[in-house]
């Protein structure tokens, strides 16, 4: 039987409980795991005022100390946090060590982010109107930054708006997912032993209306970086008020694979996108299309991949899909996908749920005008939808609301060009999921996927900060 963590949320370091609490319980089995405390409009404003206030800063070297600190803390608790995940999210343990790899990459590049120089240089004798001046830039941290981050990486969202803060010099108030708040607490717990000033970071957990909206909408607030769905971050954004912010959200995103392709690939990537961490990824593939020429070929290859993800306990080793994040949410996908059958999809594997486990799902034939076609399934199931030409596929791509990323596979370049053009995404990738990326580089969405404003380290770091432009009379 494992340990209960009955965690505090934190402000300015300081622990605090309260009556009220939020139970986190196993997706798998409902075993108790945890709970957290639910705060009061009081302990908001004591938040806001205490990163306003403001206390000891870091310099570059001591921001990069404490990111390569932390690092190492997380290295030697890789094993307890996967665990942790795990319990709190029902991912198997091979998807919960590969989020604390992530985690890691990320603390690694925002530390060496934290002593790059950003500044630059514009001479001023560069025109007919010269002067003997020169024009400098730095970058200023943000007075508070608010990061409300989803279920589906407990850890790795987490760290992608905390690190970045913490290497910019900005502080930030953190309100995980009420569904994983627990790695999210004990993350922060790591990053104060590391030596982050407390004032730094708060994390905090209440109610959406009395806590988390009047803090969306605070003045105080700079910038309110989001990760989650859709329909949260357009009230977000109809809410937040004059302010900056981030949002990265839903996806539907297409594996498109040309006559061309090395279908082996193909296929390899085909489960990969569908089915890891439970389908339940912003970028995993919600729908394969597949140019009709090859499309049998391509299924047959594609369902010996699939039956290789095995689906169940997820503490169990040979595990590759544990559960989603709760029953209601296997039980939504379930419904989709019968809507989908009677719509005239044929279902080719899976199907069979067991509370919030369901197997990883294949569906041929699936109709344009189906619900699997159209709207955010956030879990392992696998859409696939025949496609005359490229041009067909890159229409049919760009035919949600969302634009979040693509992959193509294919060995003609053209094609490739054509579809990095085409298609409407914040990221394509030729012969790799559409969720490909390292956590430096830009990442984010377009159209219901995002406005456009990217994270990844670097990006996020300049969002968290904004330049001062002086100028000196020498040149
Ligand atoms: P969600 O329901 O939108 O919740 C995300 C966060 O928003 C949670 O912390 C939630 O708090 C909070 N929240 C809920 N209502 C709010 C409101 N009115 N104002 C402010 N915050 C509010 O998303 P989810 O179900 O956790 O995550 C799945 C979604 O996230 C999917 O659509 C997925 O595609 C998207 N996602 C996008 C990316 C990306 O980078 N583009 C990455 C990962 C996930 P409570 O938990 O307390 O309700």
């Amino acid at each position: 039987m494992s340990e209960v963590l009955n965690l505090p949320c934190y402000i300015d370091g300081r622990p605090i409980f309260s009556d009220e609490t939020i139970a986190v319980h196993y997706p798998y089995d409902g075993q108790l795991v945890g709970s957290v405390p639910i705060l009061s409009g009081h302990d908001l404003n004591s938040a806001i005022e205490t990163a306003i206030r403001g206390g000891p800063t870091l310099n570059r070297y001591q921001r990069y100390e404490v990111l390569e600190r932390t690092k190492r803390l997380l290295a030697d608790k890789s094993e307890e946090f996967a665990q942790l995940i795990r319990r709190e999210s029902g991912l198997c343990m091979q998807e919960t060590r590969y989020e604390v790899s992530r985690a890691l990459d990320v603390l690694m590049f925002s530390a060496i982010e934290a002593l790059r120089d950003d500044g630059q240089i514009f001479s001023c004798d560069t025109s007919p109107r010269a002067k003997d001046r020169k024009i400098f830039t730095m970058r200023e941290p943000l007075r508070l930054v608010v990061a409300i981050t989803p279920f589906n990486h407990p850890l790795n969202q987490v760290a992608h708006k905390v690190a970045p803060a913490i290497a910019a010099g900005a502080p930030l108030i953190l309100k995980p997912s009420e569904k994983t708040p627990l790695t999210a607490i004990k993350f922060v717990e790591l990053l104060y032993e590391a030596g982050l000033p407390p004032w730094m970071l708060s994390v905090v957990m209440g109610p959406i209306d009395e806590f988390v909206e009047p803090m969306v909408r605070d003045e105080r607030v700079d910038l309110v970086s989001f990760t989650g769905s859709a329909s949260v971050g357009k009230r977000i954004a109809s809410i937040a008020g004059y302010k900056k912010i981030c949002l990265e959200l839903g996806g539907h995103s297409p594996l498109i694979v040309l006559e061309d392709a090395d279908l082996a690939l193909a296929a390899r990537l085909a489960a990969e996108g569908c089915f890891r961490n439970s389908g339940q990824r912003c970028t995993a593939i919600r729908r394969l299309l597949i140019e009709e020429t090859v499309v049998d070929e391509f299924t047959d290859r594609f369902l010996r991949e699939v039956s290789s993800y095995t689906c169940g306990d997820p503490a169990d080793e040979r595990t590759r899909v544990g559960t989603v994040i709760n029953a209601a949410a296997a039980q939504r996908l379930e419904a989709m996908v019968q809507a989908t059958v009677e719509a005239g999809g044929r279902i080719l594997a899976g199907g069979k749920r067991v509370n919030a486990l369901l197997e990883p799902t294949v569906i041929e034939n699936t109709p344009r005008a189906s619900i699997l076609a159209k709207c955010e399934a956030f879990g392992p199931l696998a859409p696939i939808m025949p496609v005359k030409d490229l041009e067909d596929a890159i229409e049919l791509s760009n035919a949600t609301p969302y634009g979040l990323s693509c992959g193509v596979v294919t060995t003609n370049m053209k094609s490739a060009i054509r579809a990095v053009q085409g298609v409407r995404a914040g990221t394509v990738n030729v012969n790799e999921v559409p969720g490909f990326r390292i956590e430096c580089s830009p990442f984010g969405g377009v159209k219901d996927s995002g406005l456009g404003i990217k994270e990844g380290v670097i990006e996020a770091m300049k969002f968290m900060s904004t330049v001062k432009t002086y100028s000196l009379p020498w040149s």
